[in-house]
């Protein structure tokens, strides 16, 4: 069965489906919006993950390809530290990534969790879907894959991400033998990020991958809901794709992307969908413990997007990006708290 599941694979990827056995293969009809990629940024972080990524889908019609392309940029810019290459580092000052990626004709996956020293994760998570019949590597184990199919061993700390993390341990405490040169608060917040990139093709064609440092200081070892199938990203070709940033803790506990997208198979647009799902961690918590935040983007099959948090973020409300034959756009979402 697994061989099958390999070969079905393989035959699907390469030849977009047309020799594939059609029990296996969720072929979806593509409707008004398609083809269509987004993730979850807005106007200046969209353009330069979704330009790229679009003319990948453009020429190619492989999702895989778009969504990888995606993820990519941002996981090889110094700038952004909340993904690959420059994201801020565990409580050890050591980076450790999590990435999945998901195909919806197959309904197949991979992912890697706690991989050190390779800049874009999600490409690893990638050839874990296509190269082997698991879906999950980690650590030590999922660092020797990449180097096995080429990859290059790195150092992923910036100076921009080893100072903030120096900040954040010499402000931790006023009884320990660290000394701060400065009183800077800024130093004790817990800044997270992640992106999630989602697309169909004109064949309706579902994929998408969730990538990032995970929360910044965490204790090492850690695994947030990025890496996790059904928690940072579920994609099912018959309904669409979700992916989640945030608090990861709160998204695994309640199988929040799988849950995004079973409510949109239940009828929910992605907006009210997204919705739904915050609500649900808001009612599993004490209200008055809410200091973290959620958010979840969607798409479905008719290129619907919606997209919603349980918090403003930086005073401002939840946003995607989202790039179609009519060009980029930034969708508004909705906070359900505040
Ligand atoms: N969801 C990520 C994690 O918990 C972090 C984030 O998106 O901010 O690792």
């Amino acid at each position: 069965m697994k061989n099958m599941n390999r070969r079905h694979f393989l035959t699907t990827t390469m030849a977009l489906g047309a020799a594939a056995p059609s029990f296996m293969v969720k072929k979806s009809v593509a409707k008004n919006n398609m083809p269509i990629i987004l993730c979850s940024r807005g106007e200046m972080w969209g353009r330069k993950v979704l330009q790229p990524a679009w003319e990948v889908l453009e020429k190619t019609n492989n999702i895989l390809d778009a969504v990888e392309t995606g993820a990519n940029v941002v996981e090889l810019d110094p700038d952004d530290t909340s993904v690959g290459y420059g994201g801020l580092p565990n409580e050890n000052g050591v980076v450790q990534l999590d990435a999945c990626i998901m195909y919806g004709p197959t309904h197949t996956c991979g992912s890697v969790a706690c991989l050190e020293n390779i800049k874009t994760p999600s490409s690893v998570a990638r050839l874990v879907m296509e190269r082997t019949d698991h879906i999950h590597l980690v650590g030590e184990g999922a660092k020797r894959f990449a180097i096995m199919h080429g990859f290059v061993e790195e150092n992923l700390l910036t100076d921009k991400a080893r100072l903030e993390w120096l900040k954040w341990k010499e402000n931790l405490s006023d009884k320990d033998d660290w000394l701060a040169p400065v009183e800077d608060i800024e130093g004790k917040q817990r800044s997270s990020g992640t992106i999630n990139v989602l697309g169909i093709n004109a064949h309706g064609e579902v994929a998408g991958v969730t990538t990032t440092s995970g929360l910044a200081w965490k204790i090492p070892g850690r695994v947030g809901d990025s890496p996790i199938i059904g928690a940072g990203l579920y994609v099912d070709n018959h309904v669409g794709a979700a992916g989640a940033t945030g608090r990861g803790e709160e998204v695994i506990r309640t199988c929040g992307s799988f849950f995004v997208v079973e409510r949109m198979r239940a009828g929910l647009s992605p907006q009210q969908a997204c919705e739904a799902a915050c609500q649900r961690i808001i009612d599993i918590n004490d209200p008055s413990a809410i200091d973290f935040n959620v958010k979840f983007v969607a798409v479905n099959l008719q290129g619907e997007v919606g997209c919603a948090s349980i918090r403003e973020s930086g005073g401002a409300s939840p946003e995607l990006a989202y790039w179609t034959k009519s060009g980029f756009h930034v969708y508004q979402g909705k906070t359900l708290l505040n």
